[in-house]
């Protein structure tokens, strides 16, 4: 009798490698299929990796020795159900290496082999030496939380809403042995939900047609801003618990505000769990955990948010749903927006897609009736939707980029009590340094190339040199290193330059900046708002004032510099300059202070500004959809953009010039098959993919590297990936590939 086949287990690796490994199991165990799923370490060259058991099966013939896994890290199936399979729908259609698309499912702390965390909650008590010291304590935040916890222990959760900033005061305290950290069971102290304002028509219409969805249903609730949009998701949530089932909600970076969790904490009246890119390995690792076993109910995050494992899903909600911060740019890049689509038809649960400038691909799918269309044509409440005004500056004289006409308009709202938003897209005091004696500028020297030259941004008033391209910093020259002429001048506004004006002329009002630069820290933002309060003041920002935040007194917005938008040569451009008009100018009027927004632009006829201004967003994306469609691109063509970057200049060009070979080799048989062949249906797709370049990347070089790539495009999906499928792996093996680092970006949301 021949002996029983040596059964080994198929393990998805974190390797940038688009396979599985065979592996015995761990000595002294049976591989099972009841195995797939659950994590194993195992020897990997010489050192020692963390995987995932994808299948079993028979070694294949000639494989030689197989190594022995050395350890299981789990007793049951970390990956299982829904998630694993959505994960491997996802690496598939990525054409991804399956080991690096399931290690960025699970949270770091469990890709390095964590145990799966234990999901108590954390709270803080007084210590007996605490609750003596209270009385003698300075004031002071350490004070203020002392007091808080001499009640009761509190909830980690509770404190964020309580007392901003506790953390450090809670380090202070229990440097001194006052106060100490302890797990409490889960969900211990739950607010009683407070009630919201009662829907009006249009949101009740949209919250029945999200509670009469059976099964997966994808709507858009295409919603101006203030028009309640929020509310909708509230009741959407609250009936999927009722229902006794879990909801996931993403939410844009920017999104994801101390002001939202605490709406959501109070209205809900469950823990809601947050998890970010501000969150530790370990805390990030406890939300999962907790929602793998069913006791987060709510689950509130940004864009990885969207790997959540939901055992009872019930819903899914996408928070602006047009944001560019859904999309992953860099590593395995996913758009976590397509990806909770798919989760949610796997899940057979509804998912709402929220925005007041749907992306046009929603708008599209919307139209065409895939998905439902819920529409808030009116903002809640008493808020008025402000008037926008465009402010011709032909031949105008400008301070700081702003005419007299607007400086005159802000002091009139200073005067009156008002607040204003000062909208510059364009963080830093000038984006150029430049030699007014010799025309020297000053460049970044790991992101220009001979070619093309790389303006480093002016920053703190001209002292400093910083490439937002790569992070790079240097002082300013003293003077001009090419003629060594004193010439030297900032060239263009940033948001410090136009700060610095609106300080030196608004002298007794506050003038706020709000950029990358200015909010670093998560909280930084909240705390500018809460020093600005209700006092008529001024606030200089970029686009990360457009986003979410309800600032109820501003009574004028001031759109300068959106010019160089206008012609960008990216398709999505015009798409992200309306998006973003519109968010910025939704800040205005949001309670009950009616607003105005002044648009300031050198191009008043330009057609994008004329058409979003007297049509609004959809005459916009109706416009641009037509264009789109004549010009071939998304959502009328599907891409697929392959690109690499060496330090070298030529390696680049050289691999993808072999994977075009590849491309059109793969075209070439299958040409030969046809006419060989009467076409049948499944082969006769795989044509139709137009391939365009190699060519430089527009910027062609970036942090020392150089950068190219190769773009496909095809006007159906099934033969885009077709031709992936047959080449990908070949892609993989070329000689040219191992002088590259090179990356497929399906569905690229930029063309660099
Ligand atoms: P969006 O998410 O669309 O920007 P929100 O849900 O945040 O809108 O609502 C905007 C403002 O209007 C909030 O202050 C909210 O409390 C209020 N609001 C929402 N719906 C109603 C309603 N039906 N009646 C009164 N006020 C409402
Ligand atoms: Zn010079
Ligand atoms: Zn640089």
């Amino acid at each position: 009798m021949p002996p029983a086949p040596v059964s080994v287990l198929r393990i998805a690796l974190p390797v940038p490698l688009p396979r599985l490994f065979d592996y015995l199991p761990p000595p002294g165990h049976e591989a099972s299929t009841n195995d797939i799923g659950r994590r194993v370490r195992v020897p990997f060259g010489q050192r020692e990796t963390v995987g995932i058991v994808e299948g079993v099966g028979t070694p294949d013939a000639g494989a030689g020795t197989l190594r022995a896994a050395l350890a299981w890290l789990d007793d049951a199936p970390l990956l299982a159900g829904e998630l694993h399979a959505s994960a491997r729908w996802l690496a598939r259609y990525t054409h991804a290496p399956p080991g690096e698309v399931l290690a960025t499912v699970l949270p770091a702390a469990l890709r390095r082999g964590e145990p799966l965390p234990d999901t108590h909650e954390w709270a803080w008590r007084l210590t007996e030496a605490g609750a003596t010291a209270l009385a003698g304590m300075r004031a002071g935040r350490p004070r203020q939380l002392a007091e808080l916890l001499s009640a009761h222990p509190r909830e980690e959760t509770a404190l964020d809403d309580l007392l901003p900033g506790w953390r450090a005061a809670a380090r202070s305290l229990a440097g001194r042995d006052l106060a100490g950290r302890i797990a409490v069971p889960a969900s211990q102290f739950v607010p009683d939900p407070q009630p919201g304002p009662e829907p009006n028509p249009e949101q009740a219409e949209a919250i029945e047609a999200i509670q009469a969805s059976p099964g997966f249903a994808p709507l858009l609730l295409d919603g101006v801003t203030g028009s309640g949009k929020t509310e909708v998701y509230l009741h959407a949530i609250a009936d999927c618990l009722a229902r006794g089932r879990q909801a996931l909600v993403l939410v844009p970076e920017i999104g994801l505000t101390p002001q939202l969790l605490s709406r959501f904490r109070a209205r809900l009246g469950v823990p809601v769990h947050a998890t970010h890119s501000g969150l530790n390995d370990g805390e990030r690792a406890r939300v999962w955990a907790a929602a793998w076993r069913g006791e987060a109910r709510v689950v509130v995050g940004t864009r990885s948010a969207v790997f959540t494992p939901l055992p009872q899903a019930g819903l899914i909600v996408i928070d602006e749903e047009h944001d560019g911060s859904y999309k992953q740019q860099d590593g395995f890049r996913y758009h976590a927006r397509d990806f909770a689509l798919v989760r949610a038809r796997a899940l057979e649960v509804p998912i709402v897609l929220g925005s007041a400038t749907p992306s046009l691909e929603s708008l599209h799918n919307a139209r065409s009736g895939r998905y439902a269309h819920l529409r808030l044509i009116r903002r809640a409440g008493r808020a008025k939707p402000p008037p926008v005004r465009v402010l011709d500056v032909r031949k105008r004289p400008l301070e700081a980029g702003l005419s007299q006409e607007m400086l005159g308009r802000i002091e009139q709202d200073l005067a009156a009590g008002g607040q204003v938003l000062v909208f510059r897209n364009r963080r830093g005091y000038a984006p150029v340094l430049l030699c007014h004696d010799c025309g020297w500028s000053a460049g970044c020297p790991r992101c220009s190339s001979p070619e093309q030259n790389r303006p480093m941004t002016v920053h703190a008033h001209g002292r400093r040199l910083q490439c937002h391209h790569c992070g790079h910093r240097r002082p300013s020259p003293l003077a001009c290193p090419d003629c060594a002429g004193l010439g030297l001048q900032p060239q263009g506004i940033g948001t410090e330059r136009i700060e610095e004006l609106l300080a030196a002329r608004f002298g007794g009002y506050p003038v706020l900046r709000i950029d990358r630069g200015s909010t670093r820290r998560r909280d930084a933002l909240q705390k500018l708002f809460a020093e600005l309060g209700e006092r008529p003041g001024i606030l200089v920002g970029t686009q990360m004032l457009a986003k979410g935040h309800d600032l109820a007194g501003l009574s004028l917005v001031a759109v300068v510099g959106i010019d160089e938008g206008l012609f960008s040569a990216d398709f999505r451009a015009s798409e992200k300059l309306a998006q973003l008009l519109i968010q910025v100018a939704g800040r205005a009027g949001r309670a009950e202070r009616a607003g105005e927004v002044i648009l300031q632009t050198h191009h008043p006829e330009h057609p994008l500004l004329d058409t979003l201004l007297n049509g609004g967003y959809h005459a916009f994306a109706e416009a641009e959809l037509e264009q789109r469609e004549a010009a071939g691109f998304p959502p009328f063509a599907h891409l697929a953009m392959l690109r690499a970057e060496s330090k070298l200049a030529d390696p680049p060009m050289a691999f993808l010039h072999a994977a075009r070979r590849a491309v059109a080799d793969w075209q070439k048989a299958l040409e030969g098959e046809r006419q060989s062949r009467p076409p049948d249906g499944e082969r006769g797709d795989a044509d139709g993919v137009e391939i365009s370049g190699p060519m430089p990347a527009p910027m062609a070089r970036r942090a020392g590297h150089y950068r190219a790539q190769l773009l496909l495009s095809a006007a159906r999906r099934a033969p885009l990936h077709a031709a992936l499928a047959a080449v990908v792996p070949q892609i993989y093996a070329l000689p040219e590939a191992r002088k590259v680092r090179w990356s497929l970006d399906l569905d690229p949301v930029d063309l660099y």
